[in-house]
């Protein structure tokens, strides 16, 4: 569970955010980064709305024209004390905007949600050009007023108001990607800390960096993301079928490869119906992955799995196939009832009944090594699903080599 959360909340967004926070604190930045910091944040624009554009990611383009946005409301005002408030008003509006396009679903670039926030969005900006405008000293004095009056709270970077919203807002995206963990979820904490060290005034670097920097992040969680799409089963978040052929161009001559089938499947599907063997094959799934102890699990399609165990013999495999087969099999599976519409209300009462029993899950296991007569992958493959043929003749839930 926890390499499971921490490997695509740390890499690569945490990686990209700790070398941008050091390379950006360093004090003078190394001259020969200048031409390159010159046009960065102009590439990251550019690059950030046009993926967004092509891989339908709404809140990319959102979150990088709201950078864009700030970037040219400070340039503008950037003296005296409206340059102060709209400094700091950007520091709290930027990050509860962010947050708010963050929540958006990917539903095209405008729909009735984003048109909702639109409208906000301006009316937010016009009352609080207003507000700057015409009392100044009202915004200042709110903007920076002390929630608590401690002496070690006095160094702040910014203003107690600002720090409390920056780091609720951080917490949100903490436990938004919690829920979702997908690379691109995670991608926005971490340029929430990328814009707060650049209102921070970390390192005295221009903004701009800063906000290039998130924008960076983001784009790269958007790559990683479309990583996963391409290479991961939807279903189970299991290795699919490119990442098995790709997996299987690179073996080496020493490999033992297994094909695993559930038993019996259809009828999971037949009497609780296709969302309970959706659960079953999910289920199954992280059973098999916490059990795969050296070997590499992949949903070969329906309801198979592969798994390549690089430089091991058939009998060293075994054992670990075992495990797998005996994983599933102490598995104690109650489907989830809300996930089966009935109409009538009698049959619905007597359906959920039948249902609280556990379901028993098994798997049949087949095994090949690559050997003289096995020359390649296909071949392994062939084999290996010939000898989960006999499993399944030899009565099921059995590993035969
Ligand atoms: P056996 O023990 O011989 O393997 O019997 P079986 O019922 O498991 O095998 P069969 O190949 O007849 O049935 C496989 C079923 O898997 C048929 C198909 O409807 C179902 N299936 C394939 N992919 C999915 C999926 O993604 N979700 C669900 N719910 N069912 C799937
Ligand atoms: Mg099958
Ligand atoms: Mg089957």
């Amino acid at each position: 569970m926890l390499r499971k959360f921490f490997y695509p909340f740390l890499l690569p967004n945490g990686l990209l955010c700790a070398v941008a926070l050091l390379t950006l604190a360093q004090e003078p930045l190394p001259a020969n980064l200048e031409p390159f910091l010159r046009v960065f944040p102009f590439a990251v624009v550019i690059i950030g709305l046009l993926l967004g554009w092509r891989f339908n990611r709404t809140r990319l383009i959102y979150a990088i024209s709201l950078m864009l946005l700030t970037e040219l409301g400070l340039s503008y005002f950037s003296s005296g004390l409206t340059g102060q408030l709209v400094f700091q008003s950007a520091a709290l509006l930027l990050p509860l905007n962010l947050l708010w396009v963050s929540w958006f679903r990917e539903r095209g670039i405008i729909n009735l949600r984003a048109l909702f926030w639109l409208t906000l969005l301006i009316v937010e900006l016009v009352s609080w050009a207003g507000l700057i405008h015409f009392r100044p000293m009202l915004s200042e004095f709110w903007l920076n007023y002390s929630l608590i009056d401690l002496p070690q709270l006095q160094g702040l970077p910014l203003s107690q108001p600002l720090m409390l919203v920056n780091g609720l807002v951080m917490m949100l995206f903490i436990i938004r990607a919690l829920f979702n963990l997908a690379a691109f979820e995670a991608s926005f904490f971490w340029a929430q800390i990328m814009i707060l060290a650049g209102f921070s005034g970390l390192g005295s670097q221009p903004l701009r960096l800063f906000l290039a920097g998130a924008g960076l992040i983001l784009i790269l969680g958007i790559l990683e993301s479309s990583h996963s799409l391409v290479y991961r089963d939807e279903l189970t978040g299991l290795l699919g079928r490119r990442a098995l052929n790709e997996a299987l161009d690179k073996l080496g001559n020493h490999y033992t490869l297994a094909m695993l089938d559930i038993d019996h499947f259809k009828k999971f599907n037949d009497t609780h119906g296709h969302d309970v063997g959706d659960q079953v094959l999910r289920m199954v799934a992280g059973k098999l992955t916490a059990a795969s102890g050296g070997g590499k699990l992949f949903r070969y399609g329906g309801e198979e799995f592969a798994v390549i165990l690089p430089r091991k013999q058939i009998e060293d495999a075994i054992p670990y196939l075992e495990q797998m087969r005996q994983a599933v099999e102490s598995a104690r599976f109650v489907p989830r009832g809300k996930d089966r519409p009935q109409k009538k209300p009698k049959k619905r009462y007597l359906a959920r009944l039948s249902l609280k029993k556990p379901l028993k899950v098994t798997i049949s296991i087949g095994v090949a090594t690559r050997n003289e007569q096995l020359l390649n992958p296909a071949a392994v493959i062939k084999a290996a699903d010939q000898a989960l043929y006999r499993a399944k003749k030899a009565g099921r839930n059995k590993v035969c080599g």
